[in-house]
């Protein structure tokens, strides 16, 4: 089994994920500070909450046998179900109850997916674990203090099946890919460990002829 949080390192950059899942490789930058700060209400798995109809659980084991992932999801809310079909039971808890993953980010609604297929890959651990569906799920995001409604559409499982499974043949593999580098890396937090730009480089030979053999 890999770490699903890792679908999200390697849908952004498949070296980070590689440096950070295979190399055991972290440093914290901004970013990553913000949003273990936006996350410091949400890792305590002891913590359950009803608030009205919803229950809400936090740091919820989850796994998929057909993604080959496990991990933890920031937050399950349960909504009522009128009956048993389609729902889940929990002990604390009487009657039946839809489980939506909701996930929480620092910044605002990105144009990539990455969230998005991170979410679903959560809804299909569910979905394997508890034999139910899930049609939708939330990302809450810091900046903008504001809930996006992701629906989990065949294509988005299609895109978590894919990533899964590109993860797989990468850890199989056990090598690093070189560096892409571009605009996202000013957002990396293990690019002093990457070094992106340094294939750019002019090889050592060269510089050796130009400045020292001359
Ligand atoms: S610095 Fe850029 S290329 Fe290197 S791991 Fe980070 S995002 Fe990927």
């Amino acid at each position: 089994m890999l770490q699903l949080s890792g679908i999200q390192h390697f849908r952004f950059c498949p070296r980070q994920w590689a440096l950070i899942h295979i190399e055991q490789q972290w440093n914290e930058n901004q970013l990553t500070i913000q949003g273990q700060f936006l996350h410091r209400h949400a890792d305590d798995s002891s913590y359950r909450q009803k608030q009205g109809e919803i229950v809400t659980l936090r740091s919820v084991p989850l796994a998929s046998s057909s993604l080959g992932l496990n991990g933890i999801a920031d937050i399950i809310e349960l909504h009522p179900a009128p009956s048993a079909h389609n729902a889940i039971t929990h002990p604390n808890y009487p009657g039946f109850w839809f489980p939506v993953p909701i996930e929480y980010k620092h910044g605002r609604p990105k144009h990539d997916y990455i969230d998005e297929v991170q979410l679903a890959a959560q809804a299909i651990c569910l979905e394997e674990q508890y034999q139910i569906a899930i049609p939708r799920g939330f990302i809450y995001y810091g900046t903008t203090h504001h809930r996006l409604t992701v629906d989990f559409t065949p294509d988005l499982r299609q895109a978590v099946a894919e990533t899964a499974h590109q993860m797989h043949q990468a850890f199989n593999q056990g090598s690093t890919p070189p560096p892409s580098p571009g605009p996202h890396c000013r957002k990396c937090s293990i690019a002093d460990i990457c070094v992106p730009y340094i294939f750019n480089c002019p090889r050592p030979s060269y510089y050796l002829a130009k400045n020292l053999l001359q």
